[in-house]
């Protein structure tokens, strides 16, 4: 037997009971006749105690020769600790050694297993396993193992089966390359790994799962913007014989049972904002609603002046920072540099101090008078002592750039408290969006996402103006998720193919599966799927979703304690029928 305990069990109630622990040894504290050690594993920390007097020789030679991070098992009494620590909770006790093994050696660790490290984030990437000994790397993978499990239970207790479903498969349209696999089998053919288990969750559907769930793997090579991760994990759901309303209801569950059992925080039903009330309220399709700065459009006060860039623009939209009013001259002019930087993107800024005494005093003072600057704060919301801040330009340029100021200024007003949650949907999305490069139309959501009843006749006409059944959830800024309700009519499926610029026969060679399954029955469904790293993520207080996967890609997609990804061996090639050309 390894142990009776683990190392943040003992309390006074065992004292003077005889125990085996084994663990990691954290620190050691040579006094020359007395010598302390921390051992250490998953559940706490115990304190040991050898002495010249209580322990023998031998036991006080091996206690002088251990290493940070050896592995060793003990056995001992527990004893009452002479001087307590509070910050532990095993801190009251100690264990006096009568025996002890060395289980195994360790090199001295890279950088210290300690709360506050001083390992930089590639050595601990590279030594991951010894990160993951981290109290703040372990505690996240619980905690996401805690996430986890509440989702299997709510989503049981609601009738979800969790089925799972193939990685080796054909390519899933979501919007990113695929990873592909040759077949060494079936030569100069490759299988794809599956960018979400969409067109199998719809096929479960056909064939009468009724209600799916899936905790699963995606798969998306695109270029690694900050914190995405070539492989990420879904919570992926699907119901058969629903509408939005019922979809939404039972998600809209799920997160405030999350909210509730992870967070013990209470929400009342989630907000919901139309796709276009988003973009025009806050120049965003996953808003962060915990802070106000709605966008104010000026078109109507502003146009018509004698302000040459207001008048040639499409859009003029302004915010109202508060207590922006008290910025300095050098500050505001840092906030123009920021807007301005490539990243951002604008051409300038405009400005106007609504001051404490009612006044304005604005960049533009020699086209605008008082009262249109009154306006202005109205149409902003600012209050005396705010700075308006307004762009213009193209409208969706001009509004991401806006929402990006916004997004930035709420930060730096640390407006964006990570303990408080505001969730939404995000409803009536676009079925199609325009590419600007390509000038040819996408699926937005994906191709099998339903267009809004009777708007089927628009794409002729007016493909970009046609809504979906598609909507998103989103927290605090983020998109935890999306889905929409499907088609499941094999001509309408056909018709959306063809908008979306495939032949006939390219349809049939890559979704014939799939509309072969709609012939046999398929029954109205639609469902959604949930980012769980970012979920995750997001309750637990933190930014990044690396800090809660426990083997994680860098941003050039490389797994660097594991070294991947990696040449092959000509062998290797030539049994799956491979040449390189580099
Ligand atoms: N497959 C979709 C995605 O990965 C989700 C869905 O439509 O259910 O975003």
């Amino acid at each position: 037997m390894y142990r009776s305990h683990n190392c943040g069990e003992l309390r006074e109630t065992h004292q003077q009971s005889q125990v085996t622990l084994s663990g990691w040894v954290q620190t050691v504290r040579d006094k020359g006749f007395v010598v302390w050690a921390d051992l250490r594993d998953r559940y706490g920390i115990t304190q040991l105690i050898f002495d010249e007097e209580r322990s023998s020789k031998e036991i006080m030679e091996i206690a002088k020769s251990l290493g940070r991070e050896f592995v060793i098992q003990v056995k001992g009494t527990v004893i009452e600790r002479a001087s307590k620590n509070p910050n532990i909770p095993t801190g009251n006790v100690e264990v006096l050694v009568s025996e002890i093994k060395i289980l195994n050696k360790s090199l001295v660790p890279p950088f210290t297993i300690e709360d506050q490290t001083d390992g930089g984030e590639d050595i601990r990437m590279k030594f991951r396993y010894l990160d993951i000994r981290r109290n703040p790397v372990k505690n996240n993978l619980i905690f996401r193992h805690k996430v986890a499990i509440e989702v299997r239970k709510y989503l049981s207790d609601q009738g979800f089966i969790e089925v799972e479903t193939p990685y080796l498969i054909k390519s899933t349209p979501e919007g990113a390359r695929d990873f592909v696999v040759p077949s060494r089998m079936n030569e100069g053919q490759f299988y794809a790994l599956p960018q979400s288990p969409q067109t199998f969750k719809q096929l479960l559907m056909v064939g009468g799962m009724d209600k799916y769930f899936q905790i699963v793997k995606c798969f998306r090579d695109e270029d690694l913007r900050a914190d995405r991760q070539p492989e990420f994990t879904q919570i992926d759901c699907e119901m058969a014989f629903v509408e939005q309303e019922d979809i939404l209801n039972i998600f809209e569950g799920l997160t405030r049972h999350l909210l509730k059992e992870i967070k013990g925080v209470s929400i009342d039903k989630f907000p919901r904002m139309t796709y276009d009330e988003a973009m025009k309220k806050y120049g965003n399709d996953k808003p962060d609603i915990r802070f106000g700065m709605e966008f104010g459009e000026l078109n109507a006060i502003a146009q018509h002046k004698d302000f040459g860039i207001f008048n040639e623009a499409e859009l003029v939209v302004g915010i109202a920072i508060p207590g922006g009013a008290a910025y300095t001259r050098k500050e505001i002019d840092a906030l123009v540099d920021w807007v301005r930087r490539p990243q951002i993107g604008a051409k300038g800024m405009v400005y106007a101090k609504y001051n404490e005494d009612g006044s304005f005093k604005s960049s533009v003072d020699k086209f605008y008078d008082q009262e249109d600057l009154a306006k202005w704060a109205e149409v902003t919301g600012a209050k005396a002592g705010d700075l308006i801040c307004v762009l213009s330009g193209d409208a969706n340029k001009t509004r991401t750039q806006l929402s990006a100021l916004r997004m930035e200024i709420a930060q730096r007003l640390g407006l964006r408290k990570k303990n408080e949650f505001a969730p939404l949907w995000v409803i009536d999305f676009p079925l199609l969006e325009l590419d600007e490069e390509t000038g040819h139309y996408h699926a937005m959501h994906h191709p099998f996402t339903s267009p809004k009843p009777g708007q089927l006749e628009l794409l002729d006409t007016d493909p970009g103006a046609v809504k979906a059944n598609a909507y998103d959830l989103v927290l605090n800024g983020n998109e935890i998720g999306g889905g929409s309700i499907r088609i499941h009519d094999k001509q309408i499926q056909s018709t959306m193919f063809r908008h979306l610029g495939f032949s006939p026969e390219e349809a049939k060679a890559q979704f014939g599966f799939l509309m072969d399954a709609f012939q046999y029955g398929a029954p109205p469904h639609g469902g959604l799927a949930f980012g769980l790293d970012r979920l995750v993520a997001i309750l637990g207080g933190q930014e990044t979703i690396r800090d809660f996967i426990a083997f994680p890609k860098n941003n050039s997609g490389r797994d660097v304690m594991i070294d991947a990804p990696a040449p092959i061996d000509d062998l290797q090639l030539k049994e799956l029928h491979l040449k390189l050309d580099l």
